[in-house]
């Protein structure tokens, strides 16, 4: 799950962590209002105005203005709110279709009063799973594209992995800022704010916190102007109010409907819609469905009870996926009887009355024989197999 910025810097301040001041706003009154307010708090002179979506590079969309005076800060809303903002990272890219603009966070101009005595560095935390280990990844090379800056200049990404019996430990805080080339009372500030920033990570079980810039002010304090904050959903459960935060708006719908059925569902760009029960299995699935020649139009694990209902919600979300060409439902009987499911997919399929594409069912386990008959005996277009070879060649042959 993503944060919005707004969100994930009110996640980090609750840490103690250092934040660009800001005030979330919906239409252009409260925008001057909040700026008036950021000047009377913070004594700053200009305010930026931030568009509020789950993308990055907003900067170069034009998602990100500064305002020299209440009439820009007006003025900047206005053509903000509403537009549909295209950044790199949005779908399609520059070409696509953008993202609308329904937020505006209005912030203090953290750059003043010299933007040439600020420095700009990229600071992330995320899990590297080879070495079990949380990551500190961090880069003189701030404000800029971080995928860029590795590519070109692989020295200036630094790497700081943390122990998790140990936990952060104050000489790697330490190295962090001495590597970014600071000193004195700059120093300390980073130190601070990386415990501080680690501290929220596993507090609020993150997977990915990612502030770029993390700015080094003109008088030295050290702040996150930007977040990015990805929380691992496994963990939500644990984190209630955390969990609240969610924008389903910013999601693909599908996925979105998937979850609230209970599905896993995980939507990816092939043509053979994927029915499966268990996570592994789904894997196996996909791979077989590559195998032989077609590519997998999604992940889609239905948990451990395969009835009516279920079948005919899980048809319904795959079906949403026009790219579609067959789908594939490969489930183990084991608890869940095999002829219980055939009779499950043949009620779901007569229900539905509109599956215009083939199904290929492979059902093995407990009462697989007598499945495949009831498959077969239907008179439906829907194929059976037992084996998931023989399902893999029914697949290549009706997406040929
Ligand atoms: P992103 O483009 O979506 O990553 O949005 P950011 O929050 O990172 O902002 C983009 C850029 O706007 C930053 O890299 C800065 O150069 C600029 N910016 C952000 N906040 C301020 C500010 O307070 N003052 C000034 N002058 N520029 C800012
Ligand atoms: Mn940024």
């Amino acid at each position: 799950m993503n944060l919005h910025e707004y969100l994930g810097k009110d996640l980090l301040a609750s840490y103690g962590v250092a934040i660009q001041r800001g005030i979330l706003v919906e239409n252009a009154s409260d925008a001057l209002a909040a700026f008036e307010k950021l000047q009377q708090e913070t004594g700053t002179k200009f305010g930026v105005v931030k568009a509020q979506i789950h993308a990055g590079g907003r900067g170069k969309g034009g998602g990100v203005k500064l305002a020299k005076s209440a009439a820009e800060v007006e003025e900047h809303t206005k053509n903000i709110l509403g537009m549909m903002l295209k950044t790199p990272q949005t779908p399609g890219g520059m070409e696509g279709p953008g993202k609308l603009v329904s937020k505006v966070l209005i912030t203090e101009d953290s750059y003043a009063p010299d933007f040439n005595a600020c420095k700009e560095f990229y600071v992330s935390i995320l899990m590297d799973r080879e070495k079990k280990q949380n990551v500190i990844v961090y880069s003189t090379e701030g404000g800029m594209n971080i995928e860029e800056v590795a590519e070109q200049t692989p020295h200036l990404v630094h790497k700081e992995y943390i122990d998790p019996t140990l936990g952060l430990q104050p000489f790697e805080a330490r190295k962090v800022a001495f590597n970014l080339g600071l000193s004195g009372k700059a120093m300390k500030e980073m130190t601070s704010f990386i415990t501080k920033l680690y501290a929220a990570f596993l507090g609020s079980d993150a997977s990915l916190f990612e502030i770029n810039p993390c700015l080094k002010t003109a008088d030295d304090r050290i702040i996150a102007v930007d977040s990015k904050v990805t929380l691992d959903d496994n963990a939500l459960f644990r984190h209630k109010e955390l969990e609240a935060l969610r924008d389903t708006s910013e999601e693909d719908p599908t996925e979105v409907e998937a979850k609230s059925y209970g599905l896993n569902y995980v939507k990816l760009d092939g043509n053979v819609g994927c029915m499966v029960n268990g996570a592994g299995l789904a894997m196996a699935t996909m791979d077989i469905i590559k195998l032989s020649g077609g590519s997998p139009a999604n992940f889609l694990d239905v948990g451990g009870t395969a009835d009516a209902a279920r079948v005919e919600q899980a048809f319904r979300i795959i079906l949403q996926d026009k790219n579609v060409k067959a789908i594939l439902v490969n489930i183990f009987g084991g608890i869940v009887r095999c002829d219980r499911v055939a009779n499950g997919i043949v009620d779901a399929y007569k229900n539905m009355g509109n599956i215009n594409v083939p199904i290929i069912v492979r059902l093995q386990g407990t009462n697989a024989e007598l499945a495949k008959q009831i498959i077969d005996e239907s008179g439906l277009e829907v194929h059976s197999a037992i084996q998931l070879q023989d399902a893999a060649d029914i697949v290549k042959r009706v997406i040929a």
